[in-house]
């Protein structure tokens, strides 16, 4: 990690397990610190293979014990769990939970020990709780908490008391001997990438940890990143799916609509009107963005930053700084507003839908789980599990598709196809609705078509097209005025230099193979005061 996030080692150490608190240490006679509560099992009792604690008998699936009838045979159940290999899973719709379960399942038969890595906390994933239920006190959740619990949990865990950890981020640097499976669910979430230094991502720790330790490494998704399907298309990361069919029977109805004023359009009145369950899943938050000022013309902008005011809950603010949105030329509050978001659209579905509206705003999170409409935006799509809704729409795809950043495509689709499951299956009646401009769009094709890879390869060659080949390493590098030149000497592929006050600011690309070299370098430059600040993996 401290070589190919350029970190320093003792950042990486610090970060690799929770801060220690001394009192939840109890140091035995032979000098080990334990957890206080628990005795550890013996080490003995722990070596590979050893058949003690496995005789639990599992029911995972609906139709009964995981021996018969199992859905892990569906992705090919022996190869998934090969020593130091990476496979890309991609579960049927309702099949998420119980694959990962049965996979957790095989791998502990097999005498050795699982991580599950889910993206977020809150809620619990149905992918964790599936895991947590199904395994009871052989399995912990490293989900959040206290620090004095999470200390004592790493402990707990070190010692050997549990045979399964589930957690976010930081669980894939579990001390668990006899590492079998690293599960990671979602792969292309947001949330496994760790935004403070060392800047990791989980899927690349675990990768790596599992070619180390002779493990195996899933990556379960709809849809992956553009990172995995880039490997998967080169063979060097391997596919399990289902048969052909069973996708296709399985794949939701989505059709589409071109969008009228506010997102609206006839035919999601009309599906609407009838839906007693339905999400509609909107880019923007809140009821409006603010262009105009009222009082004196000017175009509204934020008198503290000068960024954008939205309304919401009645009232505008900044949305970039949160402040009391003031027109930052005349001071007055009032604003020409043009109406879309989530505050809006759950006003006029809850005069069009049946039932209630449960709608997205600061603070409030609504569940597809809730009778009725939900509402809200990427932000509300989350592993809930298994589900029937009467409609999903996806509101303003073409807005979503055309935010800025390089993973703004792969992650608009994977969220699109996450919701889009919570439709069911054609043959159920649920319908998908997705207002685009642009129905030929390959993003929209992929959902359309419920296959995810011919556009998210059309993705990597559009960013290789950019200098940044899918597989390098990417810095965003600060320094010195020729900094541009030190760093393409040093190895970089790409660099996008931009002038800032004092100095450059750069976004390079590394190849894997240079990334020693250009390390090195940094070190150097570092060293000289050329370069100021290094962060790996920028969200761009
Ligand atoms: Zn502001
Ligand atoms: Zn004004």
């Amino acid at each position: 990690m401290s070589e190919r996030y350029i970190a320093p080692l003792a950042t990486v150490i610090g970060r690799s397990h929770p801060p220690r608190v001394v009192s939840e240490e109890v140091v035995e006679r032979d000098g080990a610190a334990v957890d206080a509560a628990t005795p550890a099992r013996s080490p003995s009792a722990r070596s590979r293979g050893a058949p003690g604690g496995y005789a639990r008998p599992l029911t995972v699936t609906r139709d009964g014990p995981a021996a018969k009838d199992s859905v892990l045979g569906r992705y090919g159940d022996e190869r998934l769990l090969e020593p130091g290999t990476t496979t890309w899973l991609r579960p049927l719709p309702d099949e998420e939970q119980s694959v990962c379960v049965e996979a957790v399942t095989a791998c502990l038969a097999s005498g050795k020990r699982v991580v599950v890595l889910v993206p977020e906390v809150n809620p619990v994933p149905a992918t964790a709780r599936a895991v947590l239920e199904a395994f009871g006190d052989r399995a912990v959740a490293f989900l959040g908490g206290e620090p004095r619990e999470r200390y004592r949990t790493w402990l707990q865990i070190q010692a050997g008391r549990f045979d399964v950890v589930v957690g976010t981020r930081p669980a894939v640097f579990s001390p668990l001997e006899d590492l079998g499976l690293v599960w990671i669910s979602r792969e292309v979430h947001p949330g496994h990438r760790e935004d403070r230094s060392p800047y990791y991502h989980v899927r690349e720790v675990a990768m790596a940890r599992a070619r180390l330790e002779e493990a195996a490494c899933v990556l379960a998704s709809l849809s992956p990143s553009v990172e995995t399907a880039v490997q998967v298309d080169a063979d060097a990361i391997r596919t399990a799916r289902a048969a052909r069919r069973l996708e296709r029977e399985t794949a939701p109805l989505v059709e589409t609509a071109a969008p009228e004023a506010e997102d609206r359009s006839p035919r999601l009145t009309a599906l609407l009107k009838r839906a007693r369950t339905a999400a509609l899943i909107v880019s923007r938050r809140g009821y409006g963005i603010a262009r105009v000022c009222r009082s004196c013309s000017e175009p509204a902008a934020c008198a503290v930053c000068r960024g954008p005011i939205v309304v919401e809950r009645g009232k505008p603010v900044c949305r970039v700084c949160g402040s009391n949105g003031v027109c930052a030329n005349c001071g007055s509050n009032s604003f020409g507003v043009e109406r879309g978001g989530t505050e809006r659209v759950a006003e006029w579905a809850a005069r069009t839908a049946p039932g209630p509206v449960h709608v997205e705003s600061s603070g409030q999170q609504p569940s597809p789980l809730m009778l009725g409409v939900a509402v809200g935006t990427a932000a509300a799509v989350k592993d809930v599990g298994p589900l029937r809704l009467d409609l999903v729409g996806i509101l303003d795809a073409d807005r979503a598709l055309g935010r800025a950043g390089v993973h703004a495509g792969e992650q608009a689709l994977a969220t699109w196809m996450e919701a889009a499951a919570w439709a069911g299956p054609r043959s159920d009646g649920g319908r998908v609705l997705v207002h685009t401009r642009s129905p030929a769009h390959q993003a929209i094709q992929a959902l359309v078509r419920w296959e995810p890879l011919p556009f998210l390869l059309a993705q990597a060659k559009g960013r290789a097209e950019a200098g940044f080949v899918p597989g390098n390493a990417v810095f965003r590098v600060a320094g010195s005025r020729a900094l541009d030149e030190s760093l393409t000497a040093a190895g970089a592929a790409s660099v996008l230099a931009t002038g800032v006050e004092g100095g450059t600011l750069c976004l390079v690309a590394v190849p894997p193979k240079a990334l020693a070299r250009f390390r090195e370098a940094i070190l150097r430059l570092a060293g000289q005061g050329e370069v100021t600040r290094v962060e790996a993996e920028p969200q761009l």
